[in-house]
């Protein structure tokens, strides 16, 4: 099975951050992380290809800087790469996004596509779904756990009370959430073998997406506000009745 794995690199969370002050971009420094939310689909990929002898295929976009993420998840096991870095594509939203990723997919061929349900640096939640209409197939999304067989996909799709069994013909996008599987680390070997793995790199025009204008600026951004301290309730036997009163001053009951 032909897997394709949707990774970004982003910079490192634990890391402090500015932004460009013209763009209000995330000034994204050489050295970037692999997206913890891409470790679970990566995960799914290596399992699902070590179950039907296929391979695994990473695709991402953004400024690629020294690969570092991407290295991450070629250390983990996937077989290659496909790096989109294009200038003009700086300031992309979601859909120009999606388009890019989609028409690299496309080349490189797919049975199954796997991203996370939403990054968390951008998080807007929407590139698998608009990736899996570009490329006209369904997107089975919120996967908390993935089976295949020669033709279809099953998932148990995470809902607010349990889960939906979902199944589908191949091919097909599915968004995993943190939790599906338990990502291994690279090991030494994995490290050693990522850096002489194949990494295909393309602009947009090499993919012929023309259509890039991002139809979106950021104006402005400002700080959030803080959250004020939270009410704090003692309990003297009493508590219960003060939370009550609380929630019929918010008329919550
Ligand atoms: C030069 C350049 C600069 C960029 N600068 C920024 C920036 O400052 N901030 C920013 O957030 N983005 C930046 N991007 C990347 C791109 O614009 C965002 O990835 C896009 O807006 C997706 O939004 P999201 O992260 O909210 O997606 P979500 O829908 O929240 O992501 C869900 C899943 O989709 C997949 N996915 C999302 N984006 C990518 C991607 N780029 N590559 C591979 N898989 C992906 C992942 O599996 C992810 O878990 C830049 C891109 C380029 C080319």
């Amino acid at each position: 099975m032909n897997i394709v794995v949707c990774v970004k690199q982003i910079p490192d969370p634990a890391n402090p951050y500015s932004l460009d002050p013209e763009t209000h971009l995330l000034i994204r420094p050489d050295e970037q992380v692999l997206d913890d939310t891409d470790r679970y689909g990566v995960e799914v990929g290596l399992q699902l290809a070590a179950q039907t002898e296929g391979t695994v295929t990473l695709v991402s976009m953004g400024p690629a800087g020294n690969m570092q993420g991407i290295r991450q998840a070629l250390a983990m096991g996937a077989d290659k790469a496909i790096m989109i870095d294009d200038a003009d594509l700086k300031g992309s939203g979601a859909l120009t996004t999606a388009k890019i990723l989609a028409a690299a997919i496309q080349r490189s061929g797919f049975d199954l596509v796997l991203a996370g349900t939403e990054s968390t640096d951008g998080y807007t939640g929407v590139v698998p779904q608009q990736i899996a209409e570009l490329l006209d197939v369904p997107a089975l999304t919120f996967a908390k756990q993935v089976s295949v067989d020669a033709s279809t996909v099953t998932i148990n799709q995470q809902t607010a009370n349990g889960y939906n069994v979902v199944t589908s013909e191949l091919p097909a996008v599915i968004s995993v959430t943190a939790g599906v599987v338990e990502p291994r680390y690279p090991t030494f070997k994995g490290i050693m073998a990522a850096k002489s793995k194949p990494v295909e790199n393309y602009t947009a025009s090499d993919l012929g997406v023309s259509d890039t204008d991002p139809g979106q600026a950021i104006i402005s951004v400002d700080e959030a506000t803080e959250r004020k301290a939270g009410t704090k309730i003692e309990d003297e036997g009493e508590a219960h009745l003060r939370i009550i009163e609380k929630l019929q001053e918010l008329k919550v009951i």
